[in-house]
C-alpha cells in the first residue's frame, strides 16, 4: 500500500503490476493482492533459485506499470541468493520498488540488511526473528521499514500522529502494535546487544549447517549455496522414499513417538521438509533431533512398499495402544513408543493417533455446544 501510494503521488496510477517468483510464500501474492496489484509469477531455476533472464523478461515487458517485486531474501530453499544486487536493479531499471519479504532475517541481522541488497521495504516478523511467540495463530507483529523515498508513505493513525505527510491509512488499531507483544522484541534487543544479536545470527545459520552435516547420507538436502552450504535453514528431500511407500507425513507422525513436532512439511517444495533450528536449540537437542531423523531412516529402509502395516504408517502410537491389553502389530511395543533411549527420559505421549489433515482443513466442523447443554440438569 505504501508502494501504491508512492507510484500515485508520482502520477503513476496505472503501476499495478507485483512480480513474485514461484518460490514465494502464500502471504505475499495475497498481500499484493489485498492492496491492490495484480500479480506476475515469475520461474525459478533448477537451483531453486530466481530465474533471472525470466524475471528480466518480465520486468522489461511491464515496465510500463510496473509496481514493485516482492521477494524474500534469504528465500524459503535456504541459500543465500548470490545475485539479489542484479535483481534489484532490474526492477529499478523498469520503475518498480522492491519489497523484501523480511521473515528470514534470522539469517541476516549483524551481518548484512536489506538495504545492502537494495531493497525499499522490508517487513521484520517479530514474531519470527525477534522472539515474541510464534504459532497458534499469533500474535504476531509486523512492522514494515522503509528507504527515505517511502517515508511520507508511512501510516497514519486517526488518534496518535504516526506517519508521513502523505501516510497512508492506519494498519492497525493501535499506532505502534501491541505494546504487551512489542515489549519482547525489545527487550530480547536490548538484553543481547549489538554482538548478541550477530551471535545469535551466526549459531542460526552453524546449527542448520550442522543439522545439515549430520543428516547427509541419510536425507540429502535439495539444494545448497556455492559452497555447499545453507543459510539458516534447509529443505531435505523425502521424495525419494515413496520407492518404499513412505511419505514426508508418515516422517512428520512417526517424529511425534520420538517427541519431536514435526519441522515445515511440504513447503515450499510438496513432499520435503523444512528444517529450521534457530539459535536456541541447544546443540543435546539437535542431536536428539538428528539421532530421531537417522532412526527413522533405518526404519524407511526395512519398510516395503507392499506392506503398510508398520511402524511409520501406523505413526504416532498413543498410551492406550501401548498399554492395551491387546497388541496385534508385526513390531514391538518398545519399538513403537521408545524407539530410542533418549525418548525413556521424558516421554512425549500423542493423545491421538492419526487424523485426516486434509479433511479437517476442507471441512469446518464448529464444536461450539447448544446453549441448552449448559443448562443443569
Ligand atoms: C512465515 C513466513 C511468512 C508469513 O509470516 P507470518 O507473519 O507468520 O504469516 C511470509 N514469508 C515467509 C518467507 C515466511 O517464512
Amino acid at each position: 500500500m505504501v508502494i501504491r501510494a508512492y507510484h500515485e503521488s508520482r502520477g503513476d496510477h496505472h503501476r499495478n503490476i507485483c512480480l513474485i517468483p514461484s518460490s514465494a510464500h502464500g502471504t505475499n501474492p495475497a498481500s499484493a493482492v489485498m492492496a491492490g496489484m495484480k500479480v506476475v509469477v515469475t520461474k525459478s531455476t533448477e537451483k531453486g533459485n530466481i530465474d533471472i533472464d525470466d524475471l528480466r523478461e518480465k520486468a522489461e515487458l511491464h515496465k510500463d506499470n510496473l509496481a514493485a517485486l516482492m521477494v524474500t531474501y534469504p528465500p524459503p530453499h535456504g541459500v543465500y541468493e548470490a545475485s539479489l544486487g542484479d535483481i534489484t536493479k532490474i526492477i529499478h531499471d523498469n520503475g518498480g520498488q522492491v519489497y523484501m519479504d523480511g521473515a528470514n532475517m534470522n539469517a541476516q541481522v549483524g551481518l548484512t540488511n536489506p538495504g545492502n541488497i537494495g531493497a525499499d521495504v522490508c517487513h521484520l516478523n517479530l514474531h519470527k526473528t525477534f522472539a515474541i511467540p510464534h504459532g497458534g495463530g499469533g500474535p504476531g507483529v509486523g512492522p514494515i521499514c522503509v528507504a527515505k523515498q517511502l517515508v511520507p508513505f508511512l501510516p497514519s493513525n486517526p488518534l496518535v500522529k504516526t506517519g508521513g505527510d502523505q501516510a497512508i491509512t492506519a494498519i492497525s488499531a493501535a499506532p505502534f502494535g501491541s505494546s504487551l507483544a512489542c515489549l519482547i522484541s525489545y527487550g530480547y534487543i536490548k538484553m543481547l546487544g549489538a554482538s548478541g544479536l550477530k551471535r545469535s545470527t551466526e549459531v542460526a545459520i552453524l546449527n542448520a549447517n550442522y543439522i545439515k552435516k549430520r543428516l547427509q547420507g541419510s536425507f540429502e538436502t535439495l539444494y545448497s549455496g556455492e559452497l555447499g552450504r545453507a543459510a539458516h535453514e534447509m529443505i531435505i528431500d523425502c521424495r525419494p522414499f515413496k520407492a518404499h511407500g513412505i511419505e514426508v507425513v508418515d516422517i512428520a507422525k512417526r517424529l511425534m513417538d520420538y517427541g519431536f513436532h514435526a519441522p515445515t512439511v511440504s513447503f515450499p517444495v510438496a513432499g520435503t521438509m523444512m528444517i529450521e533450528p534457530t539459535e536456541s536449540e541447544s546443540k543435546q537437542e539437535m542431536d536428539r533431533f538428528c539421532d530421531a531423523m537417522i532412526s527413522i531412516k533405518h526404519e524407511i529402509d526395512s519398510v516395503s512398499k507392499d506392506d503398510d502395516n508398520n511402524v511409520l504408517k501406523n505413526a504416532p502410537h498413543t498410551m492406550n495402544m501401548i498399554t492395551d491389553d491387546e497388541w496385534l502389530l508385526p513390531y514391538s511395543r518398545q519399538q513403537a513408543a521408545f524407539p530410542l533411549d533418549y525418548v525413556r527420559d521424558n516421554k512425549f505421549w500423542p493423545s491421538v493417533r492419526r487424523v485426516d489433515d486434509a479433511y479437517g482443513d476442507r471441512n469446518l466442523i464448529c464444536t461450539c455446544a447448544p446453549i441448552e447443554a449448559y443448562m443443569e440438569a
